[in-house]
């Protein structure tokens, strides 16, 4: 080929694999002035070193709003700021936080984002907004860390120039709106799930996001995005479902969406971008969990998200990624 062919080969070839830019993490700046949703942690209750507990950054501008707060969150946050320049998330700088529901997965890092939120140099107190239970869990936890924070206020504390930064206003919610500041506004709507749940929408002045949290399939979460911009959801993979023990399948069915279910809420829900998150991760090769005792030891052949694209892509035809921590849309 002459070098003018293979330029206007190469150019076919460029064009023939143009990915919407939708569907492609994209690093902080390139979209600096618009709304972000970052993913900081997209596993579920299994320690899995790629994916951290349950948590989405919502950004706007130098404003940032975090949805739920599972184990890893504020490193996850640091993560965000080093790697991916989303400097809105420094930790300091995390002063609004949603819960979905109380399950620990999406609450163990509720202390780590109370008391490294302010010893990074918060100084005004959290506000978090969630379901009953959260002024509870709230006052247990600032009962349990009072030696630190006696410590760290008294006379010669190295916290005292800020002493109110470890204080959080929790907010008991109902469906509805729920928050409202100069950027966004927040509405709550009522999730199915093994407690009290909720699942959030985020109307900004330039976007609008639903996030599911752990829930079944729901008209209030089809209703809610009705073709949002982006519906982030959960979604439990087939192959592993048909593998779990019978006991755990009416869990899963009553409190969770398969794959398939997924696909059929998409549809009707039309977000211009689903984001698949809260999966159980596979490494190839390496023998799940042991508490996986449905995988019966044997070492899994494909990644979660090969899996879970492929479940996905022939039940549902608009445009889906999987989420992986740090991704950036
Ligand atoms: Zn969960
Ligand atoms: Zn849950």
């Amino acid at each position: 080929m002459r070098i003018t062919q293979i330029m206007r080969h190469s150019a076919l070839l460029l064009a023939l694999t143009v990915i919407p830019q939708q569907l492609v993490s994209q690093p902080a700046k390139e979209h600096a002035t618009r709304t972000m949703v970052v993913l900081l942690g997209t596993g579920t209750p299994v320690p899995d070193p790629d994916r951290s507990g349950p948590a989405t950054a919502i950004v706007i501008g130098d404003s940032a709003y975090l949805v739920d707060f599972g184990p890893g969150v504020v490193r996850r946050a640091q993560a965000a700021v080093l790697d991916r320049g989303v400097t809105a998330l420094e930790p300091g700088n995390l002063k609004v936080a949603f819960v979905t529901h109380l399950h620990s997965d999406h609450t163990a890092g509720y202390s780590d984002l109370i008391f490294t939120g302010w010893t990074s140099g918060r100084s005004t107190p959290l506000e978090v907004y969630g379901p009953t239970g959260l002024n509870s869990m709230t006052e247990h936890i600032l009962q349990a860390y009072r030696i630190d924070i006696e410590t760290r206020t008294n006379p010669e504390g190295n916290q005292r120039a800020i002493a109110d930064g470890w204080k959080v206003n929790a907010h008991e919610i109902k469906p509805g709106v729920i928050y409202k500041d100069a950027k966004v506004t927040v509405t709550a709507f009522a999730t199915r799930h093994a407690m009290e749940s909720y699942g959030y929408r985020f109307d900004t002045p330039d976007r609008s996001i639903v996030i599911s949290g752990d829930t079944a399939p729901t008209e209030e979460t089809i209703k809610a995005c009705n073709g949002c911009d982006v519906l982030v959801h959960e979604a439990q993979m087939l192959e592993l479902y048909e593998k779990m023990p019978e006991r755990l399948h009416s869990f899963v069915t009553k409190y969770h969406t398969t794959t398939e279910q997924l696909g059929a809420l998409a549809t009707k829900a039309r977000p211009k971008l689903l984001i698949v998150y809260h999966t159980i991760g596979f490494r190839p090769g390496i023998v799940p969990p042991k508490f996986l005792s449905s995988m019966n030891g044997v070492a899994a052949s494909r990644s979660t998200a090969e899996v879970l694209q492929e479940e996905i892509a022939s039940r549902y035809s608009g445009p889906f990624v999987i989420g992986r921590d740090l991704d950036v849309y």
